[in-house]
Protein backbone atom coordinates (compact mmCIF):
# COMPACT_ATOMS: atom_id res chain seq x y z
CA UNK A 1 0.00 0.00 0.00
CA UNK A 2 1.46 3.20 -0.53
CA UNK A 3 0.39 6.80 0.23
CA UNK A 4 0.32 9.81 -1.81
CA UNK A 5 1.02 13.09 0.06
CA UNK A 6 -0.79 16.03 -0.89
CA UNK A 7 0.90 19.60 -0.11
CA UNK A 8 -2.44 21.39 1.11
CA UNK A 9 -1.75 25.37 2.43
CA UNK A 10 -1.37 25.73 5.52
CA UNK A 11 -4.27 28.29 6.35
CA UNK A 12 -5.51 28.53 10.21
CA UNK A 13 -9.36 28.57 10.65
CA UNK A 14 -10.64 32.06 10.26
CA UNK A 15 -8.02 32.92 8.28
CA UNK A 16 -8.94 35.13 5.49
CA UNK A 17 -7.21 34.56 1.77
CA UNK A 18 -5.92 38.19 1.02
CA UNK A 19 -4.64 37.25 -2.52
CA UNK A 20 -6.30 39.43 -4.93
CA UNK A 21 -7.76 37.85 -7.49
CA UNK A 22 -6.77 41.02 -9.88
CA UNK A 23 -3.34 42.98 -9.68
CA UNK A 24 -3.53 46.20 -11.90
CA UNK A 25 -0.17 46.98 -13.39
CA UNK A 26 -0.03 50.74 -14.11
CA UNK A 27 3.35 52.26 -14.90
CA UNK A 28 2.87 56.63 -14.87
CA UNK A 29 5.58 58.84 -15.91
CA UNK A 30 3.84 62.65 -15.70
CA UNK A 31 0.58 61.27 -16.02
CA UNK A 32 -1.07 64.10 -14.02
CA UNK A 33 -3.91 64.89 -15.99
CA UNK A 34 -5.06 61.39 -16.56
CA UNK A 35 -4.45 59.38 -13.66
CA UNK A 36 -8.38 60.52 -11.81
CA UNK A 37 -10.21 59.66 -15.47
CA UNK A 38 -8.28 56.69 -15.35
CA UNK A 39 -9.22 55.16 -11.86
CA UNK A 40 -12.84 56.85 -12.29
CA UNK A 41 -12.93 54.55 -15.49
CA UNK A 42 -11.37 51.30 -14.01
CA UNK A 43 -12.14 51.04 -10.59
CA UNK A 44 -15.80 50.38 -11.42
CA UNK A 45 -15.07 47.92 -13.79
CA UNK A 46 -13.04 45.80 -11.75
CA UNK A 47 -15.83 46.31 -8.70
CA UNK A 48 -18.40 44.77 -10.53
CA UNK A 49 -16.13 41.62 -11.45
CA UNK A 50 -14.56 41.23 -7.88
CA UNK A 51 -13.78 43.56 -4.75
CA UNK A 52 -10.24 41.33 -4.26
CA UNK A 53 -8.30 43.93 -6.68
CA UNK A 54 -5.47 45.93 -6.29
CA UNK A 55 -4.18 48.69 -8.64
CA UNK A 56 -0.60 49.06 -8.33
CA UNK A 57 1.18 52.73 -9.88
CA UNK A 58 4.58 52.72 -10.35
CA UNK A 59 5.53 55.98 -10.30
CA UNK A 60 8.97 55.96 -13.02
CA UNK A 61 10.88 59.45 -12.12
CA UNK A 62 7.57 61.99 -12.75
CA UNK A 63 8.64 65.62 -12.29
CA UNK A 64 4.64 66.84 -12.17
CA UNK A 65 2.05 66.10 -9.16
CA UNK A 66 1.42 62.36 -10.64
CA UNK A 67 2.69 61.07 -7.35
CA UNK A 68 0.91 63.54 -4.88
CA UNK A 69 -2.55 62.19 -6.61
CA UNK A 70 -1.43 58.40 -7.00
CA UNK A 71 -0.50 59.34 -2.66
CA UNK A 72 -3.71 60.97 -2.39
CA UNK A 73 -5.82 57.75 -4.18
CA UNK A 74 -3.74 55.08 -2.01
CA UNK A 75 -5.03 57.14 0.71
CA UNK A 76 -8.29 56.93 0.15
CA UNK A 77 -8.34 53.10 -0.97
CA UNK A 78 -6.32 50.94 0.60
CA UNK A 79 -6.61 48.36 -2.85
CA UNK A 80 -4.50 51.38 -4.53
CA UNK A 81 -0.42 51.01 -4.09
CA UNK A 82 2.62 52.46 -5.29
CA UNK A 83 5.90 52.09 -5.76
CA UNK A 84 7.95 55.18 -6.27
CA UNK A 85 11.16 54.82 -8.23
CA UNK A 86 14.46 56.75 -7.72
CA UNK A 87 14.01 58.54 -10.97
CA UNK A 88 12.81 58.02 -14.32
CA UNK A 89 13.95 53.99 -15.57
CA UNK A 90 11.47 53.56 -18.51
CA UNK A 91 8.51 51.86 -19.02
CA UNK A 92 10.05 48.14 -19.28
CA UNK A 93 11.99 48.49 -15.96
CA UNK A 94 8.83 50.29 -14.61
CA UNK A 95 6.89 47.42 -15.87
CA UNK A 96 8.85 45.09 -14.48
CA UNK A 97 9.17 46.69 -11.21
CA UNK A 98 5.34 46.45 -11.37
CA UNK A 99 5.53 42.33 -12.24
CA UNK A 100 7.79 42.07 -9.35
CA UNK A 101 5.53 43.69 -6.54
CA UNK A 102 1.92 42.55 -7.97
CA UNK A 103 0.46 39.83 -5.58
CA UNK A 104 -2.86 39.07 -7.72
CA UNK A 105 -3.94 35.95 -8.90
CA UNK A 106 -4.41 37.31 -12.59
CA UNK A 107 -2.21 40.59 -12.93
CA UNK A 108 -3.07 43.11 -16.19
CA UNK A 109 -0.66 45.26 -17.37
CA UNK A 110 -2.11 48.66 -18.97
CA UNK A 111 -1.23 52.22 -19.99
CA UNK A 112 -2.82 54.67 -17.47
CA UNK A 113 -3.73 56.91 -20.93
CA UNK A 114 -6.75 55.12 -21.46
CA UNK A 115 -5.50 54.24 -24.95
CA UNK A 116 -5.86 50.22 -23.70
CA UNK A 117 -9.39 50.10 -22.91
CA UNK A 118 -10.54 48.82 -19.36
CA UNK A 119 -13.58 47.95 -20.41
CA UNK A 120 -11.64 44.53 -21.67
CA UNK A 121 -10.80 43.45 -18.42
CA UNK A 122 -13.88 40.94 -18.09
CA UNK A 123 -13.79 39.65 -21.12
CA UNK A 124 -9.97 38.65 -20.40
CA UNK A 125 -10.83 37.72 -16.62
CA UNK A 126 -13.36 34.71 -18.36
CA UNK A 127 -11.21 33.62 -20.61
CA UNK A 128 -8.10 33.90 -17.70
CA UNK A 129 -10.57 31.50 -15.72
CA UNK A 130 -11.61 29.54 -18.80
CA UNK A 131 -8.13 28.28 -18.06
CA UNK A 132 -5.98 30.76 -20.57
CA UNK A 133 -2.68 31.58 -19.22
CA UNK A 134 -2.23 34.65 -21.27
CA UNK A 135 -4.98 37.55 -22.16
CA UNK A 136 -3.16 39.72 -24.78
CA UNK A 137 -4.92 42.17 -26.41
CA UNK A 138 -4.44 43.05 -30.50
CA UNK A 139 -4.72 46.71 -31.69
CA UNK A 140 -7.58 45.73 -34.79
CA UNK A 141 -7.22 49.59 -35.81
CA UNK A 142 -3.88 51.39 -35.24
CA UNK A 143 -5.89 54.77 -37.24
CA UNK A 144 -5.52 56.76 -33.90
CA UNK A 145 -1.68 56.27 -34.61
CA UNK A 146 -0.08 58.97 -37.18
CA UNK A 147 0.43 57.50 -40.79
CA UNK A 148 4.51 57.66 -40.44
CA UNK A 149 3.88 55.57 -36.39
CA UNK A 150 1.87 52.66 -38.21
CA UNK A 151 4.42 52.53 -41.44
CA UNK A 152 7.42 52.40 -38.70
CA UNK A 153 5.62 50.38 -36.58
CA UNK A 154 5.28 47.79 -39.66
CA UNK A 155 8.28 47.67 -40.57
CA UNK A 156 9.73 46.67 -37.40
CA UNK A 157 7.03 43.89 -36.69
CA UNK A 158 8.32 42.57 -40.21
CA UNK A 159 11.99 43.06 -39.14
CA UNK A 160 12.10 41.43 -36.15
CA UNK A 161 9.89 38.58 -36.85
CA UNK A 162 12.34 37.82 -39.96
CA UNK A 163 15.24 37.84 -37.89
CA UNK A 164 14.40 36.20 -34.39
CA UNK A 165 13.25 32.43 -33.88
CA UNK A 166 9.95 33.10 -31.76
CA UNK A 167 7.41 35.46 -33.87
CA UNK A 168 6.37 38.89 -31.74
CA UNK A 169 2.68 38.83 -32.88
CA UNK A 170 2.06 42.49 -34.82
CA UNK A 171 0.10 44.71 -33.04
CA UNK A 172 0.07 43.23 -29.48
CA UNK A 173 1.27 45.89 -27.41
CA UNK A 174 1.99 45.76 -23.48
CA UNK A 175 -1.47 45.67 -22.58
CA UNK A 176 -2.29 42.06 -21.30
CA UNK A 177 -3.59 39.82 -18.64
CA UNK A 178 -0.91 37.24 -16.88
CA UNK A 179 -1.53 34.30 -14.83
CA UNK A 180 0.44 34.37 -11.61
CA UNK A 181 2.48 31.25 -12.95
CA UNK A 182 3.78 33.86 -16.14
CA UNK A 183 5.08 36.26 -13.77
CA UNK A 184 6.69 34.21 -11.79
CA UNK A 185 7.96 32.69 -14.98
CA UNK A 186 8.82 36.32 -16.20
CA UNK A 187 10.76 36.72 -13.04
CA UNK A 188 13.38 34.47 -14.15
CA UNK A 189 14.51 36.63 -17.15
CA UNK A 190 17.60 38.25 -15.36
CA UNK A 191 18.32 40.25 -18.24
CA UNK A 192 18.93 44.10 -17.89
CA UNK A 193 18.10 45.60 -21.46
CA UNK A 194 14.29 44.31 -21.00
CA UNK A 195 12.16 44.21 -24.13
CA UNK A 196 8.94 43.12 -22.67
CA UNK A 197 7.16 42.61 -25.77
CA UNK A 198 9.73 39.78 -27.06
CA UNK A 199 10.09 38.94 -23.35
CA UNK A 200 6.21 37.79 -23.07
CA UNK A 201 6.77 35.95 -26.62
CA UNK A 202 9.52 33.93 -25.68
CA UNK A 203 7.88 33.56 -22.14
CA UNK A 204 5.30 30.89 -24.05
CA UNK A 205 2.09 29.37 -22.22
CA UNK A 206 -1.59 29.46 -23.58
CA UNK A 207 -2.64 32.52 -25.00
CA UNK A 208 -5.50 33.88 -26.10
CA UNK A 209 -5.83 37.11 -28.06
CA UNK A 210 -8.92 39.58 -28.08
CA UNK A 211 -8.89 42.51 -31.10
CA UNK A 212 -9.65 45.92 -29.98
CA UNK A 213 -9.43 49.82 -31.28
CA UNK A 214 -6.93 51.93 -29.82
CA UNK A 215 -8.47 55.28 -28.73
CA UNK A 216 -6.54 58.15 -28.96
CA UNK A 217 -4.29 59.46 -25.44
CA UNK A 218 -7.18 60.11 -23.47
CA UNK A 219 -5.04 63.18 -21.88
CA UNK A 220 -1.57 64.68 -21.51
CA UNK A 221 1.51 63.86 -24.25
CA UNK A 222 2.80 60.51 -25.58
CA UNK A 223 6.34 59.64 -23.65
CA UNK A 224 8.01 57.90 -26.60
CA UNK A 225 9.54 60.17 -28.97
CA UNK A 226 10.84 58.76 -32.80
CA UNK A 227 14.12 58.22 -31.11
CA UNK A 228 13.10 56.52 -28.15
CA UNK A 229 10.82 54.49 -29.86
CA UNK A 230 14.19 53.95 -32.70
CA UNK A 231 16.16 52.86 -29.67
CA UNK A 232 13.53 50.67 -28.43
CA UNK A 233 13.58 48.79 -32.03
CA UNK A 234 17.05 48.34 -32.38
CA UNK A 235 17.27 46.98 -28.24
CA UNK A 236 14.18 44.36 -29.36
CA UNK A 237 16.13 43.27 -32.54
CA UNK A 238 19.32 43.00 -30.86
CA UNK A 239 18.10 41.31 -27.58
CA UNK A 240 16.61 38.61 -29.70
CA UNK A 241 18.28 38.44 -32.72
CA UNK A 242 22.06 37.67 -33.23
CA UNK A 243 21.45 37.78 -37.09
CA UNK A 244 22.45 41.19 -36.95
CA UNK A 245 26.36 40.32 -36.16
CA UNK A 246 26.32 36.70 -38.06
CA UNK A 247 25.57 38.51 -41.41
CA UNK A 248 28.67 39.98 -41.18
CA UNK A 249 31.10 36.70 -41.75
CA UNK A 250 29.01 36.25 -44.96
CA UNK A 251 28.39 39.87 -46.40
CA UNK A 252 32.77 39.78 -45.99
CA UNK A 253 32.88 36.42 -48.32
CA UNK A 254 30.82 37.80 -50.90
CA UNK A 255 32.39 41.24 -50.65
CA UNK A 256 35.70 39.31 -50.72
CA UNK A 257 34.56 36.66 -53.67
CA UNK A 258 33.76 39.90 -55.97
CA UNK A 259 36.78 41.26 -55.41
CA UNK A 260 38.49 38.21 -56.62
CA UNK A 261 36.47 37.98 -59.29
CA UNK A 262 36.83 41.70 -60.29
CA UNK A 263 40.55 41.11 -60.12
CA UNK A 264 40.62 37.96 -62.63
CA UNK A 265 38.19 40.36 -64.60
CA UNK A 266 40.85 43.35 -64.40
CA UNK A 267 43.76 40.70 -65.33
CA UNK A 268 41.85 39.61 -68.18
CA UNK A 269 41.09 42.58 -69.73
CA UNK A 270 44.35 44.39 -69.28
CA UNK A 271 46.19 41.27 -71.16
CA UNK A 272 43.55 41.72 -74.35
CA UNK A 273 43.40 45.51 -74.40
CA UNK A 274 46.35 46.85 -72.71
CA UNK A 275 46.83 48.73 -69.69
CA UNK A 276 43.75 51.18 -68.61
CA UNK A 277 44.94 54.49 -66.67
CA UNK A 278 41.16 55.84 -65.89
CA UNK A 279 39.70 54.13 -63.06
CA UNK A 280 39.60 57.29 -60.60
CA UNK A 281 35.77 57.55 -60.55
CA UNK A 282 34.80 53.62 -59.82
CA UNK A 283 37.72 53.75 -57.23
CA UNK A 284 36.26 56.51 -55.18
CA UNK A 285 32.84 54.48 -55.45
CA UNK A 286 34.44 51.59 -54.11
CA UNK A 287 36.12 52.97 -51.49
CA UNK A 288 32.93 54.74 -50.25
CA UNK A 289 30.66 51.75 -50.33
CA UNK A 290 32.72 49.52 -48.24
CA UNK A 291 34.24 52.06 -46.30
CA UNK A 292 30.62 52.35 -45.22
CA UNK A 293 29.76 48.89 -45.28
CA UNK A 294 32.51 48.40 -42.35
CA UNK A 295 31.69 51.19 -40.53
CA UNK A 296 28.07 49.85 -40.24
CA UNK A 297 28.79 46.41 -39.63
CA UNK A 298 31.39 48.12 -36.95
CA UNK A 299 28.48 49.61 -35.73
CA UNK A 300 26.50 46.88 -35.06
CA UNK A 301 29.11 45.06 -33.12
CA UNK A 302 29.10 48.13 -31.06
CA UNK A 303 24.84 47.76 -30.29
CA UNK A 304 25.53 43.96 -29.10
CA UNK A 305 29.24 45.19 -27.13
CA UNK A 306 26.73 47.54 -25.37
CA UNK A 307 24.66 45.22 -24.39
CA UNK A 308 27.07 42.83 -22.99
CA UNK A 309 28.74 45.91 -21.40
CA UNK A 310 25.12 46.90 -19.65
CA UNK A 311 24.45 43.26 -18.61
CA UNK A 312 28.25 42.36 -17.06
CA UNK A 313 27.78 45.45 -14.85
CA UNK A 314 24.48 43.51 -13.46
CA UNK A 315 23.18 47.06 -12.12
CA UNK A 316 19.41 46.91 -10.90
CA UNK A 317 16.64 47.05 -13.43
CA UNK A 318 15.08 49.96 -11.07
CA UNK A 319 15.42 51.10 -7.72
CA UNK A 320 12.80 52.14 -5.27
CA UNK A 321 12.38 55.18 -3.08
CA UNK A 322 9.23 54.43 -1.33
CA UNK A 323 6.18 52.19 -1.04
CA UNK A 324 2.65 53.42 -0.82
CA UNK A 325 -0.10 51.59 0.59
CA UNK A 326 1.01 48.06 1.89
CA UNK A 327 3.14 47.32 -1.06
CA UNK A 328 4.80 44.03 0.40
CA UNK A 329 8.28 43.04 -0.73
CA UNK A 330 8.47 39.42 0.13
CA UNK A 331 4.40 39.51 -1.34
CA UNK A 332 5.71 36.80 -3.12
N1 LIG B 1 5.75 55.44 -19.18
C1 LIG B 1 6.60 55.18 -18.11
N2 LIG B 1 7.93 55.56 -18.20
C2 LIG B 1 8.44 56.14 -19.31
C3 LIG B 1 7.57 56.37 -20.41
C4 LIG B 1 6.24 56.00 -20.32
O1 LIG B 1 6.17 54.65 -17.09
O2 LIG B 1 9.62 56.46 -19.32
C5 LIG B 1 4.32 55.04 -19.09
C6 LIG B 1 3.33 56.16 -19.36
O3 LIG B 1 3.07 56.91 -18.21
C7 LIG B 1 2.11 55.39 -19.83
C8 LIG B 1 2.73 54.21 -20.57
O4 LIG B 1 4.06 54.08 -20.09
O5 LIG B 1 1.31 54.89 -18.78
C9 LIG B 1 2.69 54.39 -22.08
O6 LIG B 1 3.27 55.63 -22.44
P1 LIG B 1 2.74 56.50 -23.66
O7 LIG B 1 1.25 56.56 -23.63
O8 LIG B 1 3.45 57.80 -23.62
O9 LIG B 1 3.21 55.64 -24.89
P2 LIG B 1 2.50 55.52 -26.33
O10 LIG B 1 1.08 55.08 -26.06
O11 LIG B 1 2.56 56.87 -26.92
O12 LIG B 1 3.31 54.49 -27.05
MG1 LIG C 1 -0.24 55.97 -24.86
Amino acid sequence: MSFEWTAVAPQKAGQIDTTPLISIVVPVFNEEAVISSFLERICPILSGETEAWEILFINDGSRDATLDIVREAARSDKRIRALDLSRNFGKEAALSAGLDHATGRSIVVIDVDLQDPPELIPEMLNLWQEGFEVVQARRADRSSDSFFKRGTATVFYRLINALSSNAIPANVGDYRMLDAKVVEALKQYGERERFMKGIFAHVGFRTATIDYERAVRARGRTKFSFVSLAQLSIQGITSFSAFPLKIWTYVGLLVAASGLLYAAFVVARTMITGIEVPGYASLLVFMLFFNGLTLCGMGIQGEYMARIFSEVKGRPLYIVRERLGCVDDSAR
